[in-house]
Formats: C-alpha cells, sequence, structure tokens
C-alpha cells in the first residue's frame, strides 16, 4: 500500500483524512482479519460530522459487507435490525412500508444509522432522547476478531451504544420502533426574545418537535413546529405570525430541499427532518458545532450567547436550537439531565471557527456545557472528563473490548485521554 493519504475529505470539506489506507471487506471472516491485524482502525461513515473522529492510518468501508444494506422488521417485537451501511432514508423507507416508525430523527435523513447513532445524533422533542436511545442492541467486530453483541439485560449496553467509534467495528444495530405516525409543519417568524425566555416551555413543548432559529439578532427568526395534525393550528405563536411560504433554516437557501411546511399532515419520516432525502441538506461550504446545557440553564445561556452577538454574527450561517430528553447512555451529552441543544452553523472558516468555538465555551463553562461528539470544539479531555459521570466505565469497557488500542486515534486520546 503506497504511504500516501486517500483523496478523501469529510461531506463538509473542512476535514482530509490523514488515513494511508481504504479497506472494502466483502465477507466478515476478511472484516475480522482486518480488524484483529490492523495497527490504527476506524470505520468510515457518511463522513457527516466534522473533525478527525473518524480518521486513522487505515479506514474500514462497510458498503460491499454482506448484509451492510439490510433491514430487518420484527414487528412482533416492535424492533428493526439494520447494518452498517444503512441510512435513515432507506430505514424510514422500509418502516413506512411497514407501518411503523422510529420516534425521532435527526435534521437530515442522508446519514448512516450506525455512524449517527455512534455520536448521540440528535433531532429535537422534549419527551424524546437522542437517536442513540433507541438502541436495543449492538453487534461489533472488536480488535481481536471477535463478533460481540451486546443487548437488551447487559449491563454494558449503556456504554456501547454512545461509542465514538472507539469499541470496534459495529455490523449490526437492532432498534425500537413505533407505530407509524402522522406530523404536520409550521414556521413561525419572527419572535422577540422576551417572548421565546417567558414562554420557553410551552414554545418548546408546542408541538411533537420543536426547533428555534436564530442568528443571535435583534429577534428570533423561526419557530419551526412539527406536531400532529389535531394540534397543527394556530394562529400565532406567542408574537410570532405563521410563514405563508416555505422556509430554509440557512438564509438565502432554496427552500425546495425542506421537508414539507405550511401544515400540510405526512408521515413522520418526512416532516421530522428539516431536509429531504436526495436533496442538499443545510448549506454545505459550513462547520457546525453544538453544546448541551440542561434545560434550567436554557434562557440564562442564550443571554450569555447573545453577549457575544457582535463577535459571532459574521461567522453564523444560523443557530438553532432544540430540545432533548435525559437518557442514561454513559457518553451521552444529555446523560442524567433534560437539555437543550446550542447549535452553531458556522461559514466554513477554519482559522476563525475554533477560536470562535473558544469564546463560546467559556460563555458556557458556567452552566457546565457538554460538547456535540460530531461537531467542531476546543475543549480538552481534562475539561470534558468532569461532565460525564461514566466515564471511567466507559474507559475500561474500551479497555476490554480493545486491549491493542488499535481503535484509539488522536481525535479520542484529545478529547477522552481513554
Ligand atoms: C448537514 C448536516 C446536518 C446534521 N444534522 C445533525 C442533527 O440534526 N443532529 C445531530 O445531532 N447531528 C447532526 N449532524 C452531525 C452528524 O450527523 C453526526 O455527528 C453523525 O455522527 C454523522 O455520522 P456519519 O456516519 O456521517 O459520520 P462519520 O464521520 O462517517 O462517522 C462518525 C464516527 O462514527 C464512527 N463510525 C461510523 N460508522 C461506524 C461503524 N459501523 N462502526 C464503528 N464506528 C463507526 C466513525 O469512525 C466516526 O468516528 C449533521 C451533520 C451535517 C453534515
Amino acid at each position: 500500500m503506497p504511504d500516501k493519504p486517500i483523496a478523501l475529505t469529510n461531506w463538509a470539506g473542512n476535514h482530509t483524512y490523514a488515513a494511508r489506507e481504504l479497506h472494502r471487506p466483502r465477507s466478515l471472516d476478511e472484516l475480522r482479519r482486518l480488524a484483529a491485524g490492523a495497527g490504527s482502525l476506524r470505520v468510515l461513515g457518511t463522513r457527516h460530522t466534522f473533525t478527525d473522529i473518524g480518521d486513522a492510518r487505515a479506514l474500514v468501508a462497510l458498503d460491499e459487507l454482506p448484509g451492510a444494506g439490510e433491514v430487518v422488521v420484527d414487528a412482533d417485537a416492535s424492533t428493526v435490525t439494520v447494518g452498517a451501511a444503512v441510512t435513515y432514508a432507506q430505514l424510514a423507507a422500509r418502516l413506512d412500508a411497514a407501518g411503523l416508525a422510529l420516534a425521532n430523527m435527526a435534521s437530515l435523513p442522508h446519514i448512516a444509522v450506525v455512524g449517527a447513532v455512534g455520536t448521540a445524533t440528535h433531532g429535537s422533542g422534549d419527551a424524546l432522547g437522542n437517536l442513540a436511545t433507541a438502541v436495543r442492541a449492538i453487534e461489533l467486530v472488536t480488535s481481536g476478531g471477535e463478533v460481540v453483541r451486546i443487548a437488551d439485560g447487559s449491563p454494558d449496553l449503556a456504554g456501547a451504544v454512545v461509542h465514538l467509534g472507539a469499541l470496534g467495528v459495529v455490523t449490526r444495530l437492532t432498534l425500537a420502533v413505533i407505530p407509524a405516525y402522522t406530523l404536520c409543519q409550521r414556521v413561525y417568524v419572527r419572535m422577540e426574545w422576551d417572548a421565546l425566555e417567558a414562554g420557553f416551555d410551552q414554545i418548546m413543548g408546542a408541538g411533537y418537535s420543536v426547533s428555534v432559529f436564530h442568528r443571535l439578532g435583534a429577534r428570533v427568526r423561526e419557530v419551526w413546529v412539527k406536531s400532529t395534525p389535531e394540534e397543527s393550528d394556530r394562529m400565532e405563536l406567542f408574537g410570532a405570525a405563521p410563514a405563508l411560504s416555505q422556509r430554509h433554516p440557512v438564509p438565502g437557501a432554496d427552500p425546495l430541499n425542506c421537508t414539507a411546511q405550511l401544515g400540510v399532515p405526512g408521515p413522520w419520516s418526512q416532516r421530522l427532518p428539516h431536509f429531504q432525502a436526495g436533496f442538499r441538506p443545510s448549506a454545505g461550504a459550513e462547520i457546525q458545532s453544538e453544546w448541551f446545557v440542561a434545560r434550567q440553564h436554557a434562557t440564562a445561556a442564550l443571554t450569555a450567547l447573545r453577549q457575544l452577538a457582535g463577535t459571532l454574527r459574521p461567522l453564523i450561517l444560523v443557530c438553532e436550537l432544540r430540545s432533548v430528553a435525559a437518557d442514561e447512555l454513559w457518553l451521552s451529552p444529555s446523560h442524567g439531565r433534560d437539555s437543550v441543544a446550542l447549535h452553531f452553523t458556522w461559514r466554513r472558516d477554519r482559522q476563525a471557527v475554533p477560536a470562535a468555538c473558544a469564546l463560546v465555551e467559556r460563555a458556557l463553562a458556567p452552566f457546565a456545557a457538554r460538547t456535540h461528539w460530531g461537531k467542531l470544539f476546543t475543549a480538552q479531555a481534562a475539561e470534558i472528563a468532569p461532565h460525564y459521570p461514566r466515564l471511567a466505565e466507559f474507559a475500561r469497557l474500551r479497555e476490554r473490548l480493545d486491549p491493542r488500542r488499535a481503535f484509539v486515534n488522536p481525535w479520542l486520546e484529545r478529547t477522552l485521554a481513554v
């Protein structure tokens, strides 16, 4: 294998992989031999992260692995099992056909289920956990070449689900499913910050899933409410008026890329994501960051961010605020606390964005903010560790499953030092 980098970047184009090898195993045995022999290995997912989290000397893509595209519905058990290459768009199509659904989705269906779950990707909803909370079993190939299945009932499951790629090559996940449901999406425009603060709980609870978009400007730009047809009609929301045409969260971007709004009922899978499968999500040339604070700190954290508006606004394409229910997953940013997620879509300025992240991290430090693992941040292990009470257990699980440290990459060393 030549000693030069494979020519590959992440989706946003702000990270170029330093990896020297890209493998595409065609059988489980081939994957097991690869995992057992590699000195430094990571799985290449759908590349929608914004850092070197998924980089290593060797990468493995699982699209040619038998079963990687499989979706197996077990209606009696209310579960679905997916292979490593299945995206949420593919999974949703199969669940829709079976009259089933996931409780939640992220803003886009383009990402692989396994990669998304591994970084605790989330949508929004006061009562809805992140996407990893749906996992009932995980199957992986360790750096010893063994196939390990960790399922409901195992004390390891809560540690293995948000794995950050550090435990092995995940080949299958089993997720909980629920009966299919219908949602309508309405966008409300121009809300005063005072109204958001005063009505925060009612606004975030105005539907099944609610997102607040802003640019740290004079007022909130838009509130996107995804609700059941029965609860969907409102003349106004805390002073914000219903939009009369389809919107895109990023100013100036094409609203046709977004899922249908204006209160038109549709399947859960075509209303929960903001962006339609088959269309470009978000802006493209961008970098994303996100921090989670306990819900009771939401408005104080927003006030702290608004004080930085003068410095941050030139870099901001759009910001989003979402709610995520508490869970027990060891490395989940909403571990043990109902949370709000404070998201930034930045201009793709590789020099200025890290400095902006450091500024945001300082402003949010009083609120014990936790970072989104898949996005850009500057905090390092010493600052991050105190926020994760089960981190030592995760370190032990990693040591047990990967004693050779084949899946430990520079990102993991500087972020968690496990
Ligand atoms: C336009 C856009 C919108 C987004 N919207 C949201 C959102 O709404 N909510 C949110 O929370 N995040 C969002 N994100 C962030 C992103 O979706 C997640 O962080 C997610 O992890 C991306 O998964 P991936 O497989 O594409 O990433 P990758 O970078 O390919 O993989 C992520 C990590 O998982 C590991 N991994 C992947 N597959 C496996 C496997 N089979 N076994 C072991 N390890 C594996 C990789 O090695 C890497 O370490 C968005 C990103 C973009 C670009």
